[in-house]
């Protein structure tokens, strides 16, 4: 296929590869469509910029090349914003200034002082600004989602970079027989318009798997978490306590757990309203999350207890770091404008034991602590008894 054929033929690719991303646009969730936007107003543009060049003996050339390479570099920033709209990130002007570099570039080194070489080098130079800004975005955020579709479109955008280098250096030092880039019968022009389609629809496909697995992560989250804290919900805390019971018998080791309640809350809710019980709630949250190690497991187990997991600690050390979690609430109490209000908590805390055969036994056994603790008179700490 001569290259005039191929940026036509990439041009339709493109189109459909929008229309795609179009029908899939409603589905996506709110917090993805300005992203999504960007990205697919990016590819719409880059299909204007194969058409123009793809007509280039059509069209006058003043008018076909650096439109076509401006529409080009403007798809590619357009993705650019579209991945740091992904990740939230503001936008900055400067990711701009390549676009009309390369256009106003292209035209004078086509019109008033001709050279391929410069031509080709300035839009080779435009292209791994934006492909290296690109990857180095995927590359910040990838904390947030440690997607594989990230890795993949940085990895993809980097590889384009050093082809797109190759591809200059090959204009200036190499045999120079292309009189324009759309010669045929050339490996490197061959190669113009397979680069200028192949990022649109290899980049969308990895687009899309991103979007896809910021849904999945949502989704999981939304399961194992509490709407009201944040912390982990029961159903996770059960999961992770039946593994670690588990671990700790094939390992000889031990696993803890403390079932801490809030002393006297339904007296909060009756003084001060439910929103205000709420708001404590989420206080106590960030109270026992703050004072609790890298390894414990703190989630809220419903209403207002809580459960915290301690991962390889016997009674002695789980005593210990239970504890610690009192005293860090009972210093701490919940203030709003002049409300102070003195938050304790009763806590049971119960280790591993040979009878300890399902982690709802376990939990059960730091439950009946906690009634004593109650009983001894609220804010404190009281071990289970042996089995
Ligand atoms: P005790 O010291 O014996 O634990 O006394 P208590 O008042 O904390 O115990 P009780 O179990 O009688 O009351 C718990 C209260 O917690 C009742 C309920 O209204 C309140 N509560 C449970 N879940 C929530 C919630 O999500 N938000 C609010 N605001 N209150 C809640
Ligand atoms: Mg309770
Ligand atoms: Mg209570």
């Amino acid at each position: 296929m001569d290259p005039l054929t191929a940026f036509v033929f990439s041009t339709l690719l493109m189109l459909a590869n929008g229309a795609v991303l179009g029908f899939m646009h409603r589905d996506l969730p709110e917090a993805l469509q300005p992203s999504a936007l960007a990205w697919r107003v990016g590819t719409l543009t880059m299909a204007g910029g194969c058409l123009m060049l793809g007509l280039q003996l059509q069209l006058p050339t003043w008018l076909a090349l650096p439109v076509g390479n401006g529409l080009l570099m403007g798809g590619l920033t357009l993705y650019w914003r579209a991945l740091q709209r992904f990740d939230g990130r503001p936008g900055h002007w400067a990711i701009w200034v390549p676009t009309p570099t390369v256009m106003l570039g292209v035209y004078w080194f086509s019109e008033v002082q001709p050279s391929l070489p410069v031509r080709v080098v300035l839009s080779a130079v435009g292209w791994i600004i934006a492909l290296i800004g690109s990857a180095l975005t995927l590359r910040k955020g990838r904390a947030l989602d440690h997607a594989l579709s990230r890795r993949v479109m940085a990895g993809l955008f980097g590889a384009l970079s050093v082809v797109m280098l190759v591809r200059a250096l090959y204009f200036v030092f190499g045999a120079g027989r292309e009189q324009t880039v759309v010669d045929a019968g050339s490996w490197v022009n061959a190669l113009t318009p397979m680069l200028a389609a192949g990022v649109p629809v290899i980049g969308t496909t990895a687009f899309l798997l991103m979007c896809s697995e910021r849904l999945r992560r949502q989704w999981e989250l939304a399961a194992s978490t509490d709407a009201l804290t944040g912390l982990w919900n029961r159903r996770t805390l059960t999961e992770r306590g039946t593994a670690g019971l588990h671990q700790a018998k094939a390992s000889a080791s031990s696993l803890a757990v403390a079932i801490l309640d809030v002393d006297h809350f339904k007296s909060v809710n009756d003084r001060f309203g439910h929103e205000v019980g709420d708001l404590a709630l989420q206080h106590v949250a960030q109270t026992v999350l703050a004072a609790c190690r890298a390894n414990d497991v703190p989630g809220r187990h419903g209403g207002e207890e809580f459960v915290v997991l301690f991962d390889q600690m016997d009674s002695t050390q789980a005593m210990a770091a239970a504890e610690r979690l009192r005293e860090a609430l009972e210093a701490k109490p919940y203030v709003r404008g002049e409300l102070s209000l003195p938050i304790t908590v009763s806590i049971g805390v119960a280790a591993t034991s040979p009878g300890d055969l399902a982690f709802d036994h376990l939990l059960r056994r730091a439950d009946r602590a906690l009634y004593r603790a109650k009983n001894e008179g609220r804010n404190r700490v009281v071990l289970a008894d042996a089995e």
